[in-house]
């Protein structure tokens, strides 16, 4: 604790004076651009990755990253998605996992969870990422299967992301879009789902997101 103290000092008499004109603005409120749901791992920074500043990001933590379907439990997610998309106006939803995750090596082997019953229990929203991963995968060594439990999971609760009223309505009108990405550890690469190839690419331009998610009108003609 005595770092993080002499942490909030240097951070009050220096950094906080010397921006003082965005601390001003954020004083007013946010307008954050995006949504950025990521793993609560202690080395993930998403400010640091995207080189954002205070007031940019609206942040969701947990443990594997997980949105729970709309309706399957009554954690604070679905409140914090509806209101970055309705109260806050996010263009943009970005699920972000990453490499060598704690959480997504649990979900593999549950056996690691017997004195864990609450992450147990909160795993279960990714159940879909597991069976998808020891069903498809199972003969891959066991790194290699956790590197597609990390993939596969962005793109589980990408699903679940669009079971919440809120984003599925703001889809269909093409407001928002949604964006699976993972964060390499080992690297500080980012990897992005291209939704044409179905395969992660490296993301090294803004070009690579353009046409990823165009709008779903059921009867584009009729309207
Ligand atoms: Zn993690």
């Amino acid at each position: 604790m005595k770092k993080l103290v002499k942490g909030l000092h240097q951070f009050q008499t220096q950094i906080f004076l010397s921006q003082k004109e965005l601390f001003d603005r954020l004083s007013k409120g946010q307008s954050p651009d995006a949504l950025f749901i990521t793993c609560s791992d202690s080395r993930i920074s998403p400010n640091l990755i995207t080189q954002t500043e205070p007031g940019e990001l609206f942040i969701l933590r947990n443990a594997g990253n997980i949105v729970p379907a709309y309706g399957a439990s009554n954690g604070g997610e679905g409140a914090t998605v509806e209101f970055a998309v309705n109260g806050l106006g996010v263009k943009d939803i970005i699920v972000c996992g990453h490499s060598l995750c704690g959480a997504m090596n649990a979900l593999l082997h549950p056996e690691k969870l017997e004195n864990l019953p609450l992450l147990a229990s909160w795993l279960s929203h990714a159940e879909a990422t597991r069976r998808i991963a020891i069903e498809n995968y199972k003969n891959l060594p066991g790194e290699d299967l956790q590197n597609i439990a990390v993939q596969e999971n962005v793109l589980v609760q990408l699903e679940n992301l669009r079971t919440h009223p809120a984003v599925a309505a703001k889809i269909s009108r093409g407001e928002l879009n949604l964006h699976a990405w993972v964060y390499k550890i080992e690297t500080g690469t980012v990897f992005y789902y291209d939704s044409k190839e179905g395969q992660f690419e490296q993301l090294t331009q803004y070009s690579q997101l353009e046409d990823q998610n165009p709008p779903r009108f059921a009867f584009e003609r009729l309207i």
